[in-house]
């Protein structure tokens, strides 16, 4: 079976963004892969942060990824700092990353444009992505587009070290591209994120949802409610490809491009499928909320899995590398 490896920062509760572009994705690939899920809080030290709210970040991440239906009993859900492999590994390759590839990279180029004082770990933070993936010699890794070039160093990085020390020990990882779902905040302005407050939380209810949908941007050209509109260009439509089902579809493309409806009644029609969607989570969620001893319980049996697989690898790395033994 392949084997597979993504990660997520704890950021905290789910966003219907990274639920749509990544998590929901994972649930389906755990069913096939042999899947390891890392909520990576090394990865969010990176910027400045509060260590308690890092720690509340950490925990609601975790329980969304389970009220979102990773399910511990098919796939590895860890925290990357309880596995000391990933930052171990990472070191080792810092020796064989050419410094210019990570200068090179546009996302370092773009967070470092707006910090005063860079740490190198925003720098070096494709070479521990690299570890984590490598890690667990994963074949593939579930990503979205603007992650491709951090994979494609990960692959330089395994390349680099085979042609050195491992002759094929690791594997070159490849993309599986997320089935492209870009989700556009509610301003309709760029990406949903909770750095551009544009988000709607997974969990949020449904009250708190309808407030941010209602006035949610659409096509500008739907200036009088019996102005035609583009669906393709209006994120409520995008929004409804990903929740409501195709007949329901294709009745907003009818409805939008001969101004059959108003906006707000595709707004209510979405409201309703995202509810069907969302509320089921949301029950889980209070339920695993209600059992905190329970989500302790998978982290820790999901590190301890984890390093099983990280430690045979690194103790083959050292061993090749003419390291010591712990
Ligand atoms: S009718 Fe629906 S799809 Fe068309 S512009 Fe309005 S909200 Fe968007």
């Amino acid at each position: 079976m392949s084997r597979i490896f993504s990660g997520i920062q704890p950021s905290g509760e789910l966003h219907i963004g990274n639920y749509l572009g990544a998590v929901k994705n994972w649930v389906e690939l755990q069913r096939s892969f042999e899947s390891f899920f890392c909520v990576v809080d090394y990865h969010a030290i990176t910027v400045p942060y509060e260590p308690d709210d890092l720690r509340t970040r950490r925990r609601e991440m975790v329980v969304s990824l389970l009220a979102a239906g990773l399910d511990p009993s098919r796939a590895t859900v860890f925290v990357q700092s309880m596995v000391p492999e990933h930052t171990e590994l990472a070191w080792i390759f810092n020796t064989v990353t050419p410094l210019g590839e990570l200068e090179r990279q546009t996302q370092f180029k773009d967070k470092a444009s707006r910090q005063e004082s860079v740490p190198a770990g925003l720098l070096n933070y494709p070479v521990l992505q690299a570890a984590d993936i490598l890690l667990y010699r994963a074949d593939l890794v579930p990503v979205g587009e603007d992650q491709v070039q951090h994979l494609e160093l990960s692959r330089e990085v395994a390349r680099r070290w085979n042609a050195r020390f491992g002759d094929g020990f690791f594997p070159e990882p490849q993309a599986k591209l997320t089935p492209a779902r870009r989700i556009m905040g509610l301003d309709g302005q760029s990406k949903m994120s909770k750095s551009m407050g544009n988000t709607v939380g997974m969990l949020e209810e449904p009250p708190a949802i309808w407030e941010k949908l209602r006035p949610a941007v659409t096509d500008p050209a739907r200036v009088r409610r019996t102005d035609p509109g583009t669906p393709e260009v209006c994120n409520i439509y995008h929004l409804h490809k990903a929740f409501s089902p195709p007949d329901v579809v294709s009745h907003v493309e009818t409805q939008c491009r001969t101004a059959g409806w108003g906006c707000i009644e595709c707004k209510k029609v979405l409201f309703e499928h995202m509810n069907a969607e969302l509320t089921p989570i949301r029950g889980r969620a209070a339920e695993i909320r209600a059992h905190p001893e329970r989500v302790e319980q998978v982290v820790g049996d999901g590190a301890a899995s984890a390093r099983r697989v990280a430690g045979e690898t690194l103790r083959e790395v050292k061993d090749r590398m003419g390291l010591a033994q712990a």
